[in-house]
C-alpha cells in the first residue's frame, strides 16, 4: 500500500508536513516515530506529534524513513575521450531524486592552464538554471603551478574542502608523484581533503600500447590492461605519501579489489588517516561482463569503466570492507555514456571507449539488495554508508545525511517490500542502457523531499529545474 495521504488543509503552498508512524532509520538509530517537517528544515521528531501542527498529514505505516542520499562521486556533462558524459545538471538530477539521492558532489576538472577559481566558474555555469537538487563540487587538479598551490589553500572559501587527483590516464588527467606529494602537503594545511584515483597510469599504458601492437582491440582488454596489482600499487603509494607528507588525510576512490583493500586496512590499522570508498556496480559485475554477448561481443563496453570489474572474491572483500568500515563511503562514480553513440567510439580499440557507467538513480536500491537484504549491513549502516559519512567525510554533517531536528528535510520515504525489475525503459537517466537491465530487486524510494518540497511521488515528478542550490562545505569531520 502507498503511503497515504491523510489530510491536506490547504491547497497553497504547504509549510509543514508531519510524517506518521514510520520506521526511522538513521545511522545510530532505528526508531519507530513520527517527523515534523516545517518549510526547509526537519521541526521535531516524536512519539504521536499532534496532527493539528500540520498542513499535510502523511501515514507511512510499514514504511522507513531515510534522510536523503548523498553521492559524492559523480560525473555530470563532463567531458571525456572526445565526448561529454550524457546526463547534465537536470537529468542527472532528477534522476537521482528518483532513486532517492537528494545531494552530491560532483567532478570540476580544472582545464590545463585554468586557474581554480576559474575552473570552478564553469562548472557552476554548468549547473546554474538546472541543478534540481543540492549540488557541490570537488576540484580535480590537472595542471599544479605555485598559483594553483597557492590556490588550494583558497579553496575553503570557495565553498569546496576537496580535491582530486588522477595516478592515472596518462597524457590527459594525470599527474606524476611530484604533484601528487605537493598537493597533499598543502591541502593537509588548509583543511582540504585529498581524494586519489590509484591505479599506476605509466604501467597501464605500455600494456595497453602492447595490447593494441599485438591486435587486441576488444573491450575484455580494457580489463586485462589494467590489473588489480596496479590499483594496489597506486593505493599503496598514495598511502606511503600521504604518510610522508605528515599524515594528509586521504581518501581512496572506488576501490575495487582485495589487495587495495588491504593496503587500506592495514594503513587505518597503524592509525593513518586513509578512507576508501567503493561503489555499488563494484558488488554486482566481474570482469566476465566486459566480454559481451554472443550476439554482440561488443556490448563488454557498457561496463567499461576505471579501475575495472574485478573477480567474485573481489566482491566479497568489498563486503567485509564495508562492514568493517574500511571502506566508508558506497557511491556511483555516475559518468554515463549511451551505447550506441558513444561507446561505440572505441568499436576500433578499447582504449577509445569513453570510461564510465551510469548509476547515480540505482544506488540505494542495487545496495539494499546486495548488502540490506543478504544480511551483510544493517539499515542502519546502509544510512551510514550512503548519506551520514558521505556528509561527515565532505563537511555537510549535520545539515545533511541524517534526519534530526534542524537538519535540512531531505528525506525518503522507503518501501521495503515493493517488488521491481530495473531497466532502462522505466529509469530516468539520459541514457540508452541500464547496467542492471531486467535484474528483480526489493524496496524503492516512494516519496523523495527535497528541503521539505516534495519532489518525487511514487512516479510523478514534482522537483523544479533550478531548485537545487550549490552547497558550500565545510572540512571534513573526519571519523
Ligand atoms: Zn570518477
Amino acid at each position: 500500500m502507498e503511503s497515504q495521504v491523510l489530510e491536506r488543509k490547504s491547497s497553497t503552498i504547504m509549510s509543514k508536513t508531519l510524517i506518521k508512524k514510520a520506521r526511522l532509520i538513521t545511522a545510530s538509530d532505528d526508531t519507530r516515530a513520527d517527523l515534523l517537517i516545517d518549510g526547509e528544515k526537519i521541526a521535531a521528531i516524536g512519539m504521536d506529534i499532534d496532527a493539528r501542527t500540520a498542513d499535510v498529514v502523511i501515514d507511512a505505516t510499514d514504511k522507513l524513513l531515510l534522510p536523503g542520499g548523498i553521492d559524492n562521486h559523480t560525473h555530470l556533462d563532463m567531458p571525456f575521450g572526445g565526448t561529454v558524459s550524457s546526463d547534465d545538471f537536470f537529468t542527472g538530477h532528477r534522476a537521482a531524486l528518483f532513486g532517492g539521492t537528494t545531494s552530491h558532489v560532483d567532478f570540476c576538472i580544472q582545464p590545463k592552464g585554468h586557474t581554480l577559481r576559474r575552473s570552478l566558474e564553469m562548472w557552476r555555469a554548468k549547473a546554474d538554471g538546472k541543478a534540481a537538487m543540492d549540488y557541490g563540487f570537488h576540484v580535480a587538479i590537472t595542471d599544479l603551478t605555485d598559483a594553483v598551490m597557492e590556490e588550494i589553500r583558497d579553496l575553503p572559501s570557495m565553498g569546496v574542502t576537496s580535491i582530486k587527483l588522477f595516478m592515472a590516464y596518462k597524457g590527459a588527467l594525470q599527474v606524476d608523484d611530484t604533484t601528487l606529494f605537493k598537493c597533499m602537503r598543502v591541502a593537509k594545511e588548509s583543511g582540504v581533503l585529498t581524494m586519489v584515483h590509484a591505479e599506476n597510469g605509466d604501467a597501464i599504458d605500455i600494456l595497453i600500447k602492447d595490447a593494441l601492437a599485438a591486435g587486441h582491440t576488444t573491450p575484455d582488454w580494457h580489463e586485462r590492461t589494467r590489473p588489480p596489482e596496479l590499483e594496489a600499487e597506486a593505493t599503496n603509494r598514495a598511502i606511503a605519501l600521504a604518510r610522508a607528507a605528515g599524515d594528509a588525510p586521504l581518501f581512496i576512490v572506488h576501490v575495487t579489489n582485495e589487495e587495495a583493500l588491504n593496503a587500506i586496512s592495514r594503513a587505518r590499522a597503524r592509525g593513518q588517516r586513509t578512507y576508501g570508498e567503493t561503489c555499488v556496480q563494484y558488488f554486482y559485475f566481474t570482469r566476465n561482463n566486459l566480454n559481451g554477448s554472443r550476439n554482440d561481443p561488443f556490448e563488454g563496453a557498457k561496463w567499461v569503466c576505471s579501475p575495472p570489474f574485478r573477480e567474485h572474491n573481489d566482491q566479497v572483500a568489498l563486503l567485509r570492507g564495508i562492514r568493517l568500515g574500511d571502506l566508508m563511503i558506497v557511491s556511483t562514480d555516475h559518468c554515463p555514456f549511451n551505447y550506441k553513440t558513444q561507446k561505440i567510439l572505441g568499436a576500433e580499440s578499447f582504449a577509445a571507449i569513453p570510461n564510465g557507467v551510469p548509476g547515480i538513480e540505482d544506488r540505494l536500491v542495487m545496495l539494499w539488495n546486495a548488502a540490506v537484504l543478504t544480511g551483510h549491513i544493517s539499515p542502519s549502516k546502509f544510512v551510514e554508508l550512503t548519506a551520514t559519512n558521505p556528509a561527515k567525510m565532505f563537511g555537510l554533517y549535520p545539515r545533511k545525511g541524517t534526519l534530526s531536528v534542524g537538519s535540512d528535510a531531505d528525506i525518503v520515504i522507503w518501501d521495503p517490500v515493493v517488488r521491481h525489475t530495473v531497466s532502462a525503459a522505466t529509469s530516468h537517466m539520459n541514457i540508452d542502457y541500464n547496467l542492471y537491465e531486467g535484474m528483480q530487486v526489493t524496496g524503492k524510494a516512494e516519496k523523495v523531499f527535497l528541503r521539505g518540497s516534495l519532489v518525487v511521488d511514487g512516479t510523478s515528478w514534482q522537483g523544479t529545474r533550478g531548485g537545487g542550490r550549490f552547497m558550500a562545505r565545510a572540512s571534513a569531520l573526519l571519523a
